[in-house]
């Protein structure tokens, strides 16, 4: 779909229409059912522990899918290309009227889906469990509370009394083939594994791949950033080490499928993150750096590459720029407007009303942000995640990957 043409949105539905009715047949076969009844009721004893699993796993998911009729199925999969081409249009031409009427259909449809597969659970809780096994809103909203709570007043007191620090030696002219040889060694060097994967360059970062035995990721790089293409490599290194990592010997069956979207972008992050940003791993990147780059890190130090790293901005407008600090409320924001599209207390028409006022209150955006963001990033920004028709848990990005231009960005000391 990456490559598809614009104009071709409409033959690609129907495709895809006629291909969700094929496995639709597959994965609602009667026998398939039968077959499942009688594992389940094998006596306690006759199944190993990863047997039982995988009954559970495939129980469960024969349940959700002979729950949805064959025509929910099939317009589910058009309707998904068809918000999708809407939505890269609202993004090209930061026209949101032009995607909200899609949205209106995929919330209606996801209600009829959740309905179908369990009326007694809220809505968002039934859509959540296909992304979150066993999550739950009330949850999320326990989980949302506290990090809101605590992130708002650390904004503040980074902003009032965060020390500024100089790091204009972060941007320059960076050759990006040697910028890929550096990530691929750092990756290597983390653990990735080239007999089982590849990594290679995309405008779009991700990690996909057919199994864990082929096991594809792209990083982006851009000229004047080293660190954008870095911790982008990093991020997704994560996500390989995990696929990679998945167990053979349960190949084809649901245990061994990934757990879940929460549990996949942990990898990356504490890839990221916690190893990524730390002390010691800036002491063991330097010389990797120096020895590509001699010129322009000539008189860096370790600890001037730690700080410059763990800088915290001023607020980023664009999730996939924000910094560790302000990154949780973007998705908290999201959250609950996915939560109130659903249960109808946001109508689709104050999106974007309600994102502004909450980006002012969040994260503390003036206007001027506000419009100056409008004009750079995409439309999807409204568009919801865990309901959304056209994401999943790839492609996706690390989670500061931003420019440190702003001079005004700030560290505390910890
Ligand atoms: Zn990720």
């Amino acid at each position: 779909m990456v490559m598809m043409p614009p104009g071709a949105a409409g033959s690609r539905g129907t495709q895809k229409a006629v291909l969700a009715g094929v496995l639709y047949d597959k994965e609602t076969d009667p026998q398939l059912g039968a077959l499942l009844d009688v594992l389940k009721a094998a006596p306690a004893d006759s199944l190993d522990a990863v047997q039982a699993a995988v009954v559970r796993d495939a129980a469960r998911e024969y349940v959700k899918r002979t729950a949805l009729p064959k025509d929910l199925a099939q317009r589910i999969a058009k309707l998904k290309t068809e918000a999708y081409a809407a939505w890269v249009k609202a993004k090209t031409e930061s026209d949101f009227s032009v995607f909200a009427p899609l949205l209106k259909q995929w919330i209606e449809i996801s209600k009829e889906k959740a309905r179908l597969i369990d009326p007694t659970k809220p809505v968002y809780d039934v859509l959540l469990d296909d992304y979150e096994k066993g999550a739950t809103s009330a949850r999320l909203d326990q989980v949302f509370t506290q990090v809101r709570e605590g992130l708002v007043p650390l904004i503040a007191e980074i902003k009032s009394r965060g020390r500024k620090i100089d790091y204009s030696w972060m941007v320059g002219d960076f050759d990006t083939e040697k910028q890929a040889e550096l990530c691929k060694q750092v990756a290597i060097d983390l653990g990735f594994d080239t007999t089982h994967g590849r990594l290679d360059v995309s405008v779009h970062p991700f990690t996909g791949g057919a199994h864990p035995t082929d096991v594809r990721m792209t990083t982006r790089f851009k000229k004047e950033n080293l660190v954008e293409g870095l911790t982008g490599a990093i991020h997704e290194t994560g996500h390989a080490l995990y696929e990679q990592g998945r167990n053979l010997e349960y190949d084809g069956l649901p245990v061994n499928n990934a757990l879940s979207m929460g549990v996949h972008e942990s990898q990356s992050l504490l890839w990221e993150r916690m190893v990524g940003l730390s002390r010691p791993f800036a002491a063991y990147l330097m010389p990797l750096i120096k020895a590509r780059f001699p010129e322009a890190f000539a008189s860096v130090t370790p600890e001037q590459l730690y700080e410059a790293e763990n800088v915290i901005q001023e607020p980023s407008l664009i999730r996939v720029e924000a910094d560790e600090v302000t990154y949780p409320l973007h998705i908290i924001l999201r959250y609950e407007l996915e939560k109130g599209l659903l249960e109808g207390t946001i109508p689709v028409e104050d999106v974007p009303k309600i994102w502004n006022e909450r980006m002012t209150s969040d994260l503390g955006a003036t206007r001027r942000m506000i419009l100056r963001a409008a004009c750079r990033t995409s439309t999807g920004r409204w568009a919801p995640s865990a309901i959304s028709p056209h994401t999943r848990w790839g492609p996706c990005t690390p989670l500061r990957s931003t420019p440190p231009l702003r001079r005004t960005s700030r560290i505390l000391r910890t």
